[in-house]
């Protein structure tokens, strides 16, 4: 079966490329670089002996899009391309809009004219804005997002229930995240943020690893057991996983999936810090510093929808995923 992967080159997109491969399917990447290497395929081949067709593009490029539908006999899209950076989303709303929300529409829009029913989008977590209770199932409300990425996320999750209506012959499946990280178990494969990263795990593994002085540690004063922000974080190899499983189960059946992919269990910040300390055999400098703009306090996924309907569930615990990014930043300190 041959998969379309937008963002395929990108942090999940390169694993969930690595489980395809292995799990027999063919991914067909579409990437325009704009946050990856090209030197992701070489990490693909020596995991896989295999090198996935690559086409360097843009989501927004019509021409390159029914290119690759009339070139590849493509089965299903699996949709990863889009920015991800909440800050700049703020100062950039217009580049996350059109990225997230036109690139979108642009991409359903070729894979109709070419008649590709079945479609796997990478939303998040961040739909749920903050929630009223935890867990949090697939029913709890969405749209109640803080920022022009979780807006842009929510557009698409709405746009693309619209679109599934009109057209009851496809199925496309909306994956909601929770926080992904960890890497490819063998250290070849992992996040390589550009700039600052954002996220937790990459900024604690550059502490680890000499390139950052110290953690910022955004809150002490939730109502959390040691006041700081408690997140599902699941590993990025289940993650993938979840993709296939979702691919399998309902690739081909019409109509609007939606599932929560995460571990179901969350951990804190001081948690996270102590898993890598362990993993990476010292301590992980920090500063206690005041909350961070538009966070919430906790967040974890009731799981139980995916593990009955996908027969899929997370294997990897917050150990796993603290050695495996020490292992890939370890190897990889300036990344790719
Ligand atoms: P990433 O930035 O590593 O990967 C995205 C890839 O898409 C990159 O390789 C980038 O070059 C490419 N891309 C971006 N815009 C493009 C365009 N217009 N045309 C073609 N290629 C384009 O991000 P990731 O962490 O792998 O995230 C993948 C998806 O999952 C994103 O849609 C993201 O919003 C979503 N998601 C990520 C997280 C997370 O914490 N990493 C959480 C929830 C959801
Ligand atoms: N966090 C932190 N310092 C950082 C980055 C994140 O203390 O440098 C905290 C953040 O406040 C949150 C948790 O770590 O409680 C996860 O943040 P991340 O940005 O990774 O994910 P998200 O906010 O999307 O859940």
């Amino acid at each position: 079966m041959k998969v379309l992967v937008t963002g395929g080159m990108g942090y999940i997109g390169s694993h969930t490329c690595v489980q395809m491969i292995e799990a027999g399917l063919e991914p067909v990447i579409l990437d325009n670089l704009c946050n990856s290497k090209e030197a992701v395929l070489e990490r693909i081949n020596q995991l896989t002996g295999k090198t996935p067709v690559f086409y360097q593009g843009d989501i927004r490029d019509r021409e390159i899009l029914d290119q690759i539908f009339s070139e590849q006999s493509i089965d299903s899209v699996i949709h990863f391309a889009g920015l991800k950076a909440v800050g700049e989303s703020v100062e950039k709303p217009l580049e996350y809009y059109d990225n997230n929300v036109h690139g979108t529409l642009m991409l359903v829009d070729a894979m109709k004219s070419a008649g590709v029913n079945s479609l796997v989008f990478s939303s998040s977590a961040t739909v749920y804005g903050d929630p009223a209770e935890v867990p949090i199932n697939e029913n709890t409300p969405t749209g109640n997002v803080t920022n022009p990425y979780g807006r842009s996320k929510y557009m698409v999750e709405e746009c693309l229930r619209d679109i599934q209506y009109a057209a009851p012959e496809m199925s496309i499946t909306l994956l909601r995240y929770f926080n992904p990280v960890g890497a490819h178990p063998s250290g070849t494969m992992g996040e390589d943020p550009q700039g600052i990263p954002n996220n937790l795990m990459p900024f604690i593994a550059q502490v680890a690893v000499g390139r950052r002085e110290f953690l910022s540690v955004f809150g002490n004063d939730y109502p959390t057991p040691d006041g700081t922000g408690v997140r599902d974080y699941i590993h990025v190899m289940d993650l993938a996983d979840g993709h296939i499983a979702a691919l399998n189960a309902v690739g081909k059946k019409d109509g609007l999936h939606i599932f929560n992919l995460g571990t179901g269990k969350g951990s804190s910040v001081l948690e996270m810090v102590d898993a890598f300390s362990d993993a990476c055999g010292h301590d992980i400098a920090y500063k206690l510093c005041p909350r961070r703009p538009g966070d919430i306090a906790e967040c974890w996924a009731d799981t139980s929808k995916a593990t009955k309907e996908l027969n899929w569930e997370a294997k990897f615990d917050v150990k796993a995923m603290a050695a495996d990014t020490w292992r890939w930043q370890s190897a990889n300190p300036k990344g790719y």
